[in-house]
């Protein structure tokens, strides 16, 4: 009885450093599918910001195309004027084509200042692109390389909690049912995960409230499991 109860303290030691890693392992497992589904989104988000750029870029050419037919337009129109000049019979006809030349000039000016300004717009694009490019290539790098080694990361937990895995199994077909039991029940009950506790100073080593004499004598005299008044974590002696 006394021999089994010691192996059971001894089991349960290690089972509650087994246990904890597990549950360190799993909480850090847990959030990495959504680091990664994160890492993917900024990737995302890089390569539609220089795709919209790009987007931007066609519509100035083909608005560059577009204005290009607009000032070819009123320079026939222009010419067609002129022409008519020479046939009018008026000076008011004279004077009212006069008048629209100079109307379709003023327009054919404006827009030849629009021209210049989308073009000189598309040749910064240009000569800033391919930097852009290159940037987005890099960031699209370091990403990936960031996803990688969560990747790794992941891969890491899951082999070092299988291994955990299989010593737990290994070890709770040791432990007397009762005793697990009620190590299962308190590690459930609480938040941290502890279900046992080492007698430190005269202290319950988890919740560190003073034990009082009588009951370190019952965990000494090692007949049963004997429990914090306090936290009801197991208590135990550590025997060097
Ligand atoms: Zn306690």
């Amino acid at each position: 009885m006394e021999d089994q109860l010691s192996r059971d303290l001894q089991f349960l030691i290690r089972l509650q450093e087994i246990d904890l890693d597990i549950d360190r392992y799993s909480e850090e497992c847990e959030g990495i599918p959504e680091e990664i589904s994160n890492k993917k989104q900024e990737i995302e988000r890089v390569r539609q910001e220089f795709d919209e750029k790009n987007m931007a870029v066609k519509e100035l050419q083909s608005k560059h195309k577009g204005l290009e037919l607009d000032i070819a337009a009123i320079e026939e129109t222009i010419k067609k004027q002129k022409t008519d000049l020479n046939v009018v019979k008026t000076n008011d006809q004279y004077k009212a084509i006069q008048s629209q030349i100079a109307k379709l000039e003023e327009e054919k000016s404006s827009i030849e200042e629009i021209i210049l300004k989308t073009m000189e717009e598309i040749d910064s694009f240009k000569k800033n692109s391919k930097e852009a490019e290159a940037n987005v290539r890099l960031e699209e790098g370091r990403i990936n390389d960031a996803i990688k080694l969560i990747e790794a990361k992941i891969k890491e937990y899951e082999d070092k909690l299988a291994v955990l895995q299989e010593e737990r199994k290994n070890l709770v077909v040791s432990v007397s049912p009762n005793a697990l039991k009620k190590y299962d029940y308190i590690r459930k009950r609480g938040k941290d995960g502890l279900a046992i506790a080492m007698v430190e100073n005269d202290n319950c080593g988890s919740c560190h409230i003073k034990l009082t004499a009588q009951l370190i004598n019952e965990v000494s005299k090692n007949q049963g499991l004997v429990f914090c008044d306090n936290c009801s974590r197991i208590l135990y002696i550590q025997k060097n």
